[in-house]
This record gives C-alpha cells, sequence and structure tokens, in this order.
C-alpha cells in the first residue's frame, strides 16, 4: 500500500486543497495505520495550546515563543519531512506569532476547565476545546453582542478558527449536528 505520509500533517490540520484531501481521506477509509497517525498528529497539536497558561500580562510573549519552539520541536520528532514543517501547524502559528496575541481560558459556570482561546488584536480567534464533542452533538462557536449571539461556526472536531471583530465575547455551546439557531447548551464564553 502507497502511504500518502509526507500529507497527513497538512491534512490533519485542514490544510489541503481539494484534491490532496480527497486523495487522503479515500486512502484513510482503508488504511488504520494513517487514520492513527492523523490521531496522533490532531492530539499533539491541539495539546500544546491547551498546555500553555495565560502568561501575566507583562511576561505574556514567553509562553507563546515557548509554543512555537515545542511546535517546532514535535514536527521534528514526527520526522514531518522539512517542505511540509513549514505549513504544516502554520494556522497555530500565524496567531501566535503575533505580538498581541493573547491566551484566555475557557471555562463552564461551575469553574471546569473546557479550553483554551487564542486571541490577536486584529479580532481572529482560535478556540481550542479539550476534548471533542459527546457522539452525535458539536461545538458551535458564538460571537456574542448586546443583541444576542451571533452563529461563528461549527465543529465535531476539537479546534474551531473564528472572526471575533465587533463581538463583546465568544462563546461555545454544545449543539445538535449542524448546529442551532441560538445556542441551546453554553458551556462558557471570554470576554473579548
Ligand atoms: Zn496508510
Amino acid at each position: 500500500m502507497n502511504h500518502p505520509e509526507d500529507l497527513l500533517p497538512d491534512y490533519a490540520m485542514g490544510l489541503l486543497e481539494d484534491e490532496e484531501q480527497k486523495r487522503v481521506e479515500a486512502h484513510l477509509q482503508v488504511c488504520p495505520r494513517c487514520r492513527a497517525e492523523v490521531r496522533a498528529l490532531r492530539e499533539a497539536y491541539y495539546s500544546l495550546p491547551l498546555a500553555l497558561k495565560p502568561p501575566p500580562p507583562r511576561r505574556r510573549r514567553r509562553p507563546l515563543l515557548l509554543f512555537a519552539a515545542a511546535l517546532a520541536a514535535l514536527l521534528l520528532v514526527l520526522a514531518v519531512p522539512a517542505y511540509r514543517q513549514a505549513r504544516a501547524g502554520a494556522e497555530l502559528l500565524a496567531l501566535l506569532a503575533r505580538p498581541e496575541a493573547r491566551v484566555e481560558t475557557l471555562r463552564a459556570e461551575d469553574g471546569q476547565f473546557l479550553g483554551r482561546v487564542v486571541l490577536t488584536e486584529d479580532g481572529e480567534a482560535l478556540l481550542v476545546l479539550a476534548a471533542p464533542p459527546p457522539p452525535g452533538k458539536v461545538y458551535q462557536a458564538w460571537g456574542h453582542t448586546a443583541k444576542g449571539p451571533v452563529s461563528l461556526g461549527i465543529t465535531a472536531g476539537r479546534v474551531l478558527r473564528v472572526r471575533t471583530a465587533g463581538f463583546q465575547a465568544v462563546g461555545v455551546s454544545l449543539e445538535p449536528p449542524g448546529g442551532s439557531p441560538r445556542p441551546t447548551h453554553p458551556l462558557g464564553r471570554v470576554p473579548l
């Protein structure tokens, strides 16, 4: 069997073009080994922002630089080819490399840890949830305004990249597949 190993890191981050994406998906249907590798890559990528603690305001650069170093080391350990390293993880790095990037903790009302939110001043956010949604549910991101919540997107996975400009807070809820017009089971939110 011909394993598309060099495409898996980008696939795990959702960075492939249509044709490559379809090729990898067709292969994953029949290859448990590559499926396991995609799972491992996703776990590794997503565990990094979760491991970050929101830094005190004056020292916030350092954890972000540590994150970048950790990701680079990880890609090396996984033997991701050099020409792919530049693209794999590019979404996370592009956000984290910005000087104004800020990491916040997403918590439920009872204080339970839900995940992290990486925010930039020009209105982008990466939501990384600690666990995938329960079977038959999706996460839905919301931008909150004085007039109410606006849907920002859904995922059956653990990561959402959203635009937050113009909102007072960004939040996450648990919804049936396809999402809901209003949050039915809000989990938590972070003020912007
Ligand atoms: Zn394979």
